[in-house]
């Protein structure tokens, strides 16, 4: 971009920021938004306005949420003596659509990386400690990304549970060591699901 307004050059700047948008793509979306109607253009701005201002997370499983609770803890009729844990709302996603898990879930937020200082702390480990405290579940299913710092985190979290009454599951290997859980296709997910094994 050789000679451009300020106001462009912000735009740009701004969409440089996003993951994976190197300078050329961030110029070409900024020209792309400069060259579309005004009400498409503020219909992006007001998107993002209002997931900002509107989503939070979900105060029992840390799911995104537009009130108290997201939808699948608010929907009574799922099982509530299953919970899956993941590490990141994008996977619970992933394993919605495959439509075979009927229980509720827990959101990590993230995994185990003391490579870049994320410990336990930074999780959602003690809500999770406490959900399960509670009594209310029969099995538990890790369903953290099969990476090293995936299995870390269940390792950790398998630990924290071996005192409590309930069966852990794991997974099955269906999925490709590495791969992640929110790229793995429908029909693997549920294969996983339904051949998940005892921890
Ligand atoms: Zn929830």
């Amino acid at each position: 971009m050789v000679q451009t307004t300020d106001s462009v050059t912000r735009l740009v700047d701004e969409f440089a920021k996003l993951p994976g948008i190197g300078r050329k793509s961030a110029e070409r979306l900024a020209y792309h938004i400069l060259r579309v109607h005004e009400s498409e253009a503020l219909a992006l701005a007001d998107s993002i306005r209002t997931v900002k201002q509107n989503v939070r997370y979900c105060s029992q499983c840390f799911n995104l949420a537009e009130s108290e609770l997201c939808t699948v803890c608010q929907d009574t009729r799922r099982d509530q003596t299953l919970l899956c844990i993941v590490e990141q709302p994008r996977d619970l996603m992933a394993l919605e659509q495959s439509g075979m898990f009927p229980g509720l879930y827990h959101v990590l937020l993230g995994r185990i990386a003391p490579l870049e200082g994320i410990g336990p702390d930074q999780l959602t480990i003690d809500a999770l400690v406490d959900r399960v405290r509670a009594g209310k579940f029969r099995e538990i299913i890790m369903a953290t990304n099969p990476t090293t710092e995936g299995d870390g985190t269940a390792l950790h979290i398998s630990n924290l549970l071996a005192e409590l009454p309930v069966t852990l599951t794991r997974l099955a290997r269906g999925i490709t060591s590495g791969s992640v859980l929110e790229f793995t296709n429908k029909e693997i997910l549920a294969d996983a699901l339904s051949g998940r094994q005892k921890l």
